[in-house]
């Protein structure tokens, strides 16, 4: 049989909310069938087809239920009108609050994986490398220890000794101070590709012997302290350090060639 279900709301203001028409069909034993269901706006009429001894009608917003007819037959009215009225303004409410409290949820779930993600991004001491350090190096050199050494050299030729010991004395002093901060900034540190930490260090080197020969090296005789060509022996190595970072786990390997002499 065809039957269809019209709605003409009565309470203006909710043509737009989705209400839920439900079939449920019974056998001549009144025992369960089958279950249709279909979404209806004001205004629409949906149809259903279907043979049953005996069916009931419901219609729903959300969960709430709005209305029920029960028990119609074949030989009932093959089309149903119903419309939200003003006494379904509480069941309106329910499923209001329904939605309100889903978005709720939702809307603190979405928070919760952005702090989370935030977190993530939060870096590990490891993989900064202090940028005001940099600075505060770079400037101390530019302002002090340039000008220290600059002015030992004007000292000397101007043979103020004095002068010249006091200068070269601040900038040694400046020196160490400025390599200090540049080594503690971790600017030069060994890092990770991966997450740029300094968290890494060599858990396994090998060395390969690659090679015995001579060469010809031009240095400088210690006693007449003249240049001069000698044959010295040379022995290279392979070396492979494998490195991994302690923070993400990354291995990675370097390798590269090592030279010996002997004369
Ligand atoms: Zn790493």
């Amino acid at each position: 049989m065809h039957f269809s279900v019209k709605r003409r709301d009565k309470l203006q203001g909710h043509s737009d909310l989705p209400v839920t028409v439900k079939v449920q069909t019974y056998d001549e034993d009144l025992a369960e069938e089958d279950e249709f269901e279909k979404q209806i706006l004001d205004g629409e009429i949906v149809t259903f087809e279907f043979d049953a001894h005996e069916f009931d009608v419901t219609c729903f917003v959300g969960e709430w239920q709005l209305d029920v007819w029960p028990s119609l037959t074949a030989d009932d009215k093959d089309t149903l009108t119903f419309g939200i009225k003003k006494s379904n303004i509480d069941v309106i409410r329910y499923h209001e609050s329904d939605v309100k409290a889903a978005l709720e949820t939702k809307q603190k779930l979405e928070r919760e994986a952005e702090q989370q993600q935030v977190a993530a991004l939060k870096q590990h001491a490891s993989q900064i490398i202090d940028r005001k350090k940099v600075t505060i190096a770079a400037l101390l050199a530019l302002f002090i220890l340039a000008p220290a050494v600059f002015g030992s050299l004007m000292a000397h030729d101007q043979h103020n000794e004095a002068l010249r010991n006091f200068l070269i004395v601040v900038a040694l002093v400046a020196f160490c101070v400025v390599g200090y901060i540049a080594i503690s900034s971790g600017l030069h540190d060994n890092r990770c590709d991966k997450c740029n930490s300094n968290l890494v260090r060599i858990f396994k080197t090998d060395e390969k012997f690659r090679g015995t020969y001579s060469s010809q090296e031009h240095v400088m005789d210690r006693n007449t302290r003249e240049m001069s060509w000698r044959q010295v022996v040379k022995t290279d190595f392979d070396i492979s350090d494998y490195y991994c970072c302690d923070l993400c786990k990354h291995q990675w390997t370097n390798r590269y060639i090592r030279t010996t002499s002997a004369n």
